[in-house]
């Protein structure tokens, strides 16, 4: 016997039933930016694996655990994208989109790619929604962003269930020194730290302020803090940024331990957080990452970003019960056909009336069937009408039209100007 075939693990299919809700979701967000003056890029899932190397940084658990690497046909090595911001600088770059101080404001959303352990809300394949702002450097982009971000919960009732983390990672500069106090912390308390952490003292010490390990996070209590070497102009900067968001009456909790996974962060870094999905609690991660665009190569190119987990919020919409009844998959009216020539008749009627009656949903009865079967299946449908051609009807040049829901008489409806006698039935309450 032939092996079942089965989707890889931790790569879901999206059924009929779940799309209606992305669809609520990328329909609210990409209308919801196009209000803020945002533009929508495409951009390759597949990319150079230097890309992300280079990009996100050797060191960080996507890069050295969780990419999806392989050798092309010509040997290669190409990656699928474990997330969005490596590409679209790169797109950027290759299309010289941040020239001349140019400023971009892009938008993209599409599926990504990591090799984590699968569980909820942690999936190998997932889909993101991110955003890309090029050629901006004051704090005022930085809450624009936190300003849409909040607008979106707002829009989705998600406004109670989402917490904003706020931190600012200073200048290179300012992490380095920072790092080097940290690292000389951790160094004298190395046997009490747990392994992952011992390891990334060389690789990314930073990364070990996330550490969900308890003893771990008991040592980093007495820790030097990021906050204490803050630059001058970084604190300006998140200054100006929490000015705006108090302006805003948008909250925030200054986290002093959000570093965010991916290397390419300095100065403001934020998480949108709920406490409705266990573990895998961050909806929305962002930051600064004025330094990426030079790092490929490019012209010194302020910049700041972030990306939303498209399942983590489906899954949030569905657990508070925010998902509006989807109206797809119903049907306004329902043609049910006797006999060949009438089916025939009532195919070309179809098409006369979806021309006359855009964004009617006309479901004609497909595989014949009895008077029974098929008005059953247009019951189902949820149309309020079905209408009905059959060999009398066809030979005295009309379409019985019966309500499905509640009251109301069947009617005979002429042929000529159908679609309006329709028309002006559908628009009855
Ligand atoms: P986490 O700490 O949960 O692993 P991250 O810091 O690795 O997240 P980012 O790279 O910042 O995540 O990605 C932005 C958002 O994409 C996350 O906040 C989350 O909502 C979503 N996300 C990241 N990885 C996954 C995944 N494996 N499955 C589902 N959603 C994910
Ligand atoms: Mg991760």
């Amino acid at each position: 016997m032939s092996k079942t075939l089965q989707a890889i693990r931790g790569m879901n299919d999206i059924l009929p039933a779940q799309t209606p809700a992305w669809r609520y979701l990328e329909s609210t967000f990409a209308t919801l930016l196009d209000g803020y003056g945002y533009s929508e890029i495409r951009l390759p899932i597949v990319e150079y694996t230097e890309l992300f190397a280079r990009g996100i940084g050797e060191g960080t658990d996507v890069v050295d655990k969780e990419m999806y690497t392989f050798l092309d046909r010509n040997e290669e090595s190409l990656t699928l994208r474990p997330e969005g911001t490596a590409g679209c600088v790169r797109a950027v770059l290759e299309h010289g989109l941040n020239g001349a101080g140019q400023v971009q404001k892009l938008w993209y959303t599409g599926p990504m790619f990591r090799y984590e352990k699968p569980q909820k809300g942690r999936y190998r394949q997932f889909h993101q929604i991110g955003v890309e702002v090029f050629n901006l450097n004051g704090p005022d982009i930085d809450a624009e962003l936190i300003a849409l971000t909040a607008r979106l919960w707002q829009q989705l009732g998600l406004r109670d269930a989402v917490t904003l983390q706020l931190n600012s990672l200073g200048s290179s500069e300012a992490r380095g020194r920072y790092r080097e106090a940290l690292v000389d912390y951790l160094q004298a308390r190395f046997e009490q730290l747990d392994e992952d952490s011992q390891r990334r003292l060389d690789t990314n010490p930073l990364r070990i302020l996330d550490s969900k390990n308890a003893q771990t996070q008991a040592l980093l209590v007495d820790a030097p803090m990021l906050a204490d070497y803050l630059d001058k102009e970084s604190q300006a900067h998140f200054d100006g940024l929490r000015a705006r968001l108090d302006a805003l009456g948008i909250a925030y909790q200054i986290n002093p331990k959000l570093v965010r996974g991916l290397d390419y962060y300095g100065r403001t870094v934020f998480e949108w957080v709920t406490d409705k999905l266990g573990a895998q609690g961050t909806v929305c991660a962002g930051g600064r990452y004025d330094g990426l665009v030079s790092q490929f190569g490019g012209k010194p190119t302020p910049a700041v970003g972030f990306a939303m987990g498209i399942e983590r919020l489906v899954l949030l919409l569905e657990t508070l019960e925010l998902l509006p009844p989807q109206p797809q998959g119903q049907a306004d009216l329902y043609f049910c056909t006797f006999g060949e020539p009438a089916e025939l008749a009532a195919l070309r009627l179809s098409e006369t009336l979806r021309e006359a009656l855009p964004g009617t949903r006309l479901w004609l009865n497909n595989g014949a069937g009895s008077f029974k079967s098929q008005f059953k299946k247009a019951d189902k449908s949820g149309a309020r009408f079905a209408l009905v051609l059959g060999e009398d009807e066809l030979a005295r040049g009309v379409v019985a039209c019966k309500p499905l829901r509640g009251q109301g008489e069947q009617q005979t409806l002429a042929l000529d100007d159908l679609a309006g006698q329709l028309a002006a039935l559908l628009n009855e309450i």
